[in-house]
C-alpha cells in the first residue's frame, strides 16, 4: 500500500459513509404523520394521514387512526403536525458542475481557472443544497467541460459518501466544431471545450458509445444557436447538425437504451430535434402551435427552464428579454394543448444558492395550476426518467422520497421554496 494511502486510512479509520450524518443502520421504520398529503398523481388532497416507511420503501398509507394498528413496535413516529407532505421533488434539467454563467466571461472563468477536481468539490455543495431544498432526484444535463465528473458525483451520492439527490447524468453533451464555448480565443491557443465536439455521423456514433461506456444515462446535444426574431415574430435559430448527423445520434443512443435530450431554443432547432426523434426538448422558447402539436403527437417532453431565462436576461441583454416573453406565450399554449411539461430549471446556469424551487411560481404565473406544477416535478418528471415504478408519487411500494412544507402549496406555490422535511430512500436528511 502506498504510504500516503495508509496515512489517510489511519486518519480516517471509519468509512466516509459512516461519517455522513443520518446515514445510519437501515432498515429503519418510521411513521410520518401530517395534516395533508399530496401524492403527486391524484388531484385530491388527503387529510389526517400517516405514511409507514420500512427500510427504503413506503409500506402503508392511511388515516392516522387506521395506521396505528399496522405500525410495528419500535417504529419511530415523525409528527409533522399541520404540514403537507409531498413526493420528493425532481428537477430534470440541472448542471451540478456549473455555478452560474450569466455572461460568457462567467462561463469561461470556470473552465479556464477551475480544475475539474475543484469543480467536482463545488458540485458536492450543489447537490447537498438541492437535496436540502427538497429535490430527491435530478437529471443533470451535461458537465460543461468537466468530462465525466457527473458520474463521479452520482456514484458518491449512491454510495452514501455525500448527501444528494438520485442522479441521472448525461456526461459531456455534443455539439459540432465552432458552435459551443469556449470561442473567440486566438487560434494559437488550445482552449478547453464545454462539450464533446463531434462532426459527421461516424464521429457521433463513437461519441455516443464513449459517453455510454463512461456512465451516461442520457445523451444530450445542442440543436441550435444564434437565435433571432424573424419578421413573422417567430424565434428562429441556426441549426447545429445535419439531419444525417442527428439521425445517427438519436438512433445510436436509442439502440444503446439511452434517451435523448435536445437543447433547442429557436423554431429551427426544435424542428430539427423533433424530426430526429428526440425524447425531450430543453428550453424551447421558440415553440409555436405547430411544434407544440408535433410534441403532443410524438409524446415528447418539454423542460421549459423559465426562471433561468428570466434570471440571465438582464445580464445578457439583446434578444434575451424578448425570448422570455415568447416562452411565456408558448407555455400558456402548451398547457392548453396538453404537452407533457416536466419540471426543469437549468440551475447551475444560475447560482445553486438561488433555490431551484423558484421555477414553480413562474409555471403557475404562466397558466399552470399549482397541482399540475407539483405533478410536473413529481409523477410527470419520474415518467420522463422512466422511474415511475420507483418514485414520483407517495404510494405503497415506492421509494420513501418524501418532503414536507408547513403551509398549503396549492394556495401559495412558493411554499415549495421552504421545504422543512426531507427524506430520501427512508433516510432523513432534514427535519
Ligand atoms: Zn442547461
Amino acid at each position: 500500500m502506498h504510504r500516503t494511502t495508509l496515512a489517510l486510512l489511519l486518519l480516517f479509520p471509519v468509512s466516509a459513509a459512516a461519517q455522513t450524518p443520518q446515514q445510519s443502520t437501515p432498515p429503519r421504520t418510521y411513521v410520518i404523520r401530517a395534516a395533508h398529503l399530496i401524492d403527486g398523481k391524484s388531484d385530491v388532497v388527503q387529510n389526517d394521514v400517516a405514511v409507514l416507511v420500512q427500510g427504503d420503501r413506503i409500506t402503508a398509507i392511511g388515516r392516522q387512526s387506521e395506521l396505528a394498528s399496522k405500525t410495528p413496535s419500535g417504529a419511530q413516529i415523525i409528527d409533522l403536525a399541520g404540514a403537507t407532505i409531498l413526493p420528493g421533488l425532481i428537477d430534470n434539467h440541472t448542471h451540478v458542475l456549473l455555478q452560474g454563467d450569466i455572461t460568457a466571461a462567467d462561463y469561461d472563468e470556470q473552465l479556464l481557472k477551475e480544475s475539474i477536481p475543484y469543480r467536482a468539490i463545488r458540485a458536492t455543495a450543489a447537490v447537498r443544497l438541492a437535496l436540502m431544498n427538497g429535490f430527491t432526484a435530478i437529471r443533470d444535463l451535461e458537465t460543461e467541460g468537466a468530462m465525466y465528473a457527473d458520474v463521479d458525483v452520482k456514484t458518491a451520492i449512491a454510495r452514501g459518501v455525500i448527501p444528494g439527490p438520485r442522479m441521472f447524468v448525461s456526461t459531456r453533451a455534443m455539439a459540432p466544431t465552432g458552435t459551443y464555448p469556449l470561442l473567440g480565443y486566438s487560434w494559437e491557443l488550445k482552449m478547453p471545450e464545454g462539450v464533446q465536439i463531434v462532426d459527421g455521423p461516424e464521429d457521433i456514433r463513437k461519441a455516443v458509445r464513449e459517453e455510454v461506456k463512461y456512465g451516461a444515462d442520457w445523451i444530450k446535444f445542442y440543436a441550435d444557436r444564434r437565435y433571432y426574431i424573424a419578421p413573422d415574430g417567430r424565434l428562429r435559430s441556426w441549426v447545429n447538425f445535419t439531419d444525417e448527423e442527428l439521425k445517427m445520434l438519436v438512433g445510436e443512443a436509442h439502440r444503446l437504451g439511452r434517451k435523448v435530450a435536445a437543447h433547442a431554443m429557436g423554431w429551427d432547432g426544435i424542428d430539427a430535434a423533433l424530426r430526429a426523434g428526440v425524447n425531450t426538448i430543453e428550453h424551447g422558447d421558440g415553440l409555436t402551435d405547430d411544434l407544440l402539436d408535433r410534441m403532443v403527437a410524438q409524446k415528447v417532453y418539454w423542460c421549459p427552464t423559465i426562471f433561468v431565462g428570466v434570471y440571465v436576461a438582464p445580464g445578457r441583454g439583446g434578444i434575451w428579454p424578448k425570448m422570455v416573453d415568447l416562452e411565456r406565450i408558448a407555455f400558456g399554449k402548451a398547457v392548453k394543448k396538453g404537452v407533457m411539461i416536466s419540471y426543469g430549471t437549468d440551475v447551475g446556469g444560475y447560482a445553486w444558492t438561488e433555490n431551484q424551487a423558484q421555477e414553480f411560481a413562474y409555471m403557475v404565473r404562466y397558466g399552470m395550476s399549482p397541482m399540475a406544477a407539483i405533478k410536473s416535478a413529481t409523477s410527470v418528471a419520474a415518467q420522463l426518467l422512466d422511474q415511475s415504478e420507483n418514485f414520483g408519487s407517495i404510494e405503497v411500494g415506492k421509494l420513501a422520497d418524501i418532503v414536507a412544507v408547513k403551509g398549503d402549496p396549492l394556495a401559495d406555490i412558493s411554499e415549495l421554496t421552504r421545504v422543512t422535511f426531507v427524506m430520501k430512500g427512508g433516510v432523513i436528511y432534514k427535519q
